[in-house]
């Protein structure tokens, strides 16, 4: 994107009482979504990497869909379905030959101990190749646009307040990044000297959300017309964007890695 126009769109995403940073993903993601659907349907190394991801997370597939363009999609999907259905075919191959012989030790359980005596230690099973077949070491490839553009706009935000006058003044009076892009600033740049002053601005701009939904929580308390309650209802849903970022914002940081223990499968 051209720096100019970066500017200008993330002094214009200030005006809103949200972060500007999901604000400018937001459009870039729906932008290269567009362009995937476009042109993608046709780009074999696309369709290749799209594949190799095992797809969408479940948040960009919805997202996906919305923006239509059904034949585009049936490509991906097919070459998508074709994968699952080859790992599907293979793991039932491997299942049937695994049948119990007439009588004495079952196979399976035998070839189990043989690998295991062979190798001197556990190989791993058809079960656990099959589940492993359903995750990949890419990433969704909507999720990393949307990285990447996280990566550069938290790091324009920084640029900007700390070079700009006029962009520092408007930030001053109406910035508030969420949570994930607060995490990244200080997770990125904790060490720039604008982040203190970021930093305090983000407090005020806390008390003042916490503010808001204390008055909601009022108002329900007494009965209030449906018009005044829709005025409040909007300050619920800046917190639901301000606690995730925007739909599909990476928010696994929220769990920790005791938290994922269990997990068989790359999140
Ligand atoms: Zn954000
Ligand atoms: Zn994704």
């Amino acid at each position: 994107m051209d720096k100019y126009i970066l500017y200008h769109d993330l002094k214009d995403a200030l005006q809103h009482e949200a972060c500007p940073v999901c604000a400018l993903v937001e459009q870039r993601v729906d932008r290269s979504i567009k362009v995937m659907l476009r042109e993608g349907a046709a780009d074999g190394q696309l369709i290749g990497a799209y594949v190799k991801a095992r797809g969408f997370c479940n948040a960009h597939a919805y997202r996906v869909k919305e923006a239509g363009e059904p034949s585009a999609q049936a490509v991906f999907y097919r070459a998508l379905l074709e994968t699952h259905k080859q790992h599907l075919e293979r793991y039932v191959q491997a299942r049937k030959r695994h049948v119990e012989p007439q009588g004495g030790m079952p196979l399976h359980r035998f070839r189990h101990l043989l690998r295991a005596t062979v190798a001197g230690g556990e190989a791993p099973s058809d079960t656990h190749a099959y589940l492993s077949s359903f995750g990949s070491e890419e990433r969704c490839p909507v999720c990393a646009t949307a990285e990447a553009s996280e990566r550069r706009y938290v790091e324009a935000v920084v640029d900007y307040f700390e070079g700009d006058e006029e962009f520092r003044e408007r930030y001053r009076n109406r910035g508030v990044l969420c949570s994930p892009h607060v995490r990244r600033l200080v997770a990125e740049h904790a060490d720039r000297p604008s982040v203190a002053e970021l930093l305090d601005i983000q407090l005020s701009r806390l008390d003042e959300h916490i503010e808001q939904l204390r008055d909601i929580e009022r108002k329900a308390a007494v009965r209030c017309s449906e018009e005044e309650g829709s005025a409040y209802r909007g300050g619920w849903i800046r917190a639901v964007r301000l606690d995730v970022g925007a739909p599909g914002t990476d928010t696994r940081y929220k769990q920790s890695a005791a938290a994922l223990k269990g997990w068989t499968v790359k999140p």
